[in-house]
């Protein structure tokens, strides 16, 4: 019987300077500064005013029952205020998904005219 080639393994270790977190209802994707600052317990506090404020209904389509994600109107990287509550909505999830992908390409330059046209 003919030997299996040994094989290299496939997977490589992850960079420690990139970190992929989930916290509560935010997923983060950056350096530590950021993770930081939703693991702070300011966050977590504004967070649950938000979210009771909305109480389980999306500010934006008004879908009721939901789970609602607090959302930076102006977003922390494009020098948003953290913790003001003028700048925090609740979203549903899809509200929050289009939301953050108009954001990003607004960013990158592309078309996307903001949070209000997204429909
Ligand atoms: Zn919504």
């Amino acid at each position: 019987m003919a030997r299996l080639p040994t094989l290299r393994p496939t997977l490589r270790t992850l960079s420690t300077r990139s970190v992929v977190a989930i916290r509560g209802d935010a997923m983060v994707r950056s350096a530590k500064p950021t993770l930081d600052f939703y693991g702070s317990a300011a966050w977590k506090a504004i967070r649950l005013e938000v979210q009771r404020a909305c109480k389980r209904t999306c500010q934006r389509c008004g879908k009721t029952d939901t789970r609602i994600y607090v959302d930076h109107i102006i977003e922390l990287q494009d020098g948003g205020a953290p913790l003001e509550r003028s700048n925090l909505i609740g979203l549903c999830a899809v509200c929050h998904g289009k939301k953050t992908a108009a954001v990003r390409l607004e960013r990158q330059g592309r078309t996307g005219s903001g949070f209000v046209s997204l429909d």
